[in-house]
């Protein structure tokens, strides 16, 4: 009798048509080992178990799954959010407008702050986990998205932070928001893709809610509806920043330009491109 030759972690990752990276992760993730445990332990005989969950993994990768949905979590802020196929995958360059975000409340304590299409909770809760003191609204359209939103507050923060813990809802952009609450900060990341963009079935958009990609319609119609209903929720001199797509800056500072916004600007992201863009409302 002959016992087959044992499966280790680099002939896996060799064998791999994966890059690099990915196969790492997706490896770590089924043997549930840090990064360094790859090098460690290398040359290790692999549990025929794993080695099978780790080639079907590799193979729904092959096929386009993201990788954060195959493994279900995404570093966003320096914290680990759950992801499934029901939530935006965080994106490294929306930091940029959580960190806009958490300058624009430096010198204001208690600020409050809302998160319109929370998704993951990431924006909601990187605001919360960095400003203890924040009272934060998060609200999505979607119940399946609001579900991942809280377990991703519930795990990420401290039950015990002076704010509470961060209010998630059931919206429609604002529509189920009470009339007589008043903001210091309104942040989105709303669907700017338009409709007919190639990119929405190009990678792994391909596998995310289409909801939280595209208005289907030119891109801006969730921009529009939040930028004129923000007026009526801000506080005096509460700030709106809004993500929008690479080509979108110009068309959405005139839309907080023309609705009466003030110190109307926009972001570069890492790769220079303007990202985000927002204003001032001075009421
Ligand atoms: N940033 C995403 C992408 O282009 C789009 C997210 C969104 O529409 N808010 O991949």
């Amino acid at each position: 009798m002959t016992s087959a030759t044992p499966v280790t972690p680099t002939a896996l990752l060799r064998g791999s048509p994966l890059p690099p990276l990915e196969a790492r992760i997706l490896l770590t993730h089924v043997l549930g080992w840090r990064p360094t445990q790859l090098i460690t332990r290398s040359d290790e005989a692999l549990d025929a178990t794993k080695v099978g969950q780790f080639r079907a993994l590799e193979a729904r990768r092959v096929a386009g799954e993201p990788v954060a949905q195959l493994v279900g979590t995404r570093e966003f802020f320096g914290l680990s959010f759950e992801v499934t196929p029901d939530v935006l995958i965080p994106r490294p360059e929306t930091e940029l407008l959580v960190d806009t975000a958490l300058a624009a409340m430096e010198r204001i304590s208690r600020p409050r702050v809302l998160d319109l299409g929370t998704g993951t909770g990431a924006i909601a809760v990187a605001i919360a986990s960095t400003r203890p003191d924040a009272h934060v609204w998060a609200l999505d359209r979607s119940a399946e998205a609001l579900v991942v939103a809280t377990r991703n507050a519930a795990s990420l923060l401290d039950a015990k932070r002076p704010g509470g813990a961060p209010l998630l809802a059931q919206s429609d952009w604002y529509d189920s928001l009470d009339t007589s609450l008043r903001f210091d900060v309104i942040v989105s990341n709303p669907p700017y893709i338009a409709n007919g963009d190639p990119h929405l079935s190009e990678g792994d958009l391909r596998f995310e809610p289409r909801g939280a990609l595209t208005d289907e319609a030119d891109g801006l119609s969730a921009i529009r509806k939040i930028v004129a209903g923000a007026p009526a929720r801000l506080a005096n001199h509460g700030v709106l920043w809004i993500e929008h797509g690479y080509d979108q800056a110009e068309a959405v500072r005139e839309l907080l330009t023309v609705q009466g916004f003030s110190q109307v600007r926009s972001e570069r992201d890492l790769a220079g491109i303007e990202r985000i863009s927002g204003g001032v409302w001075l009421g």
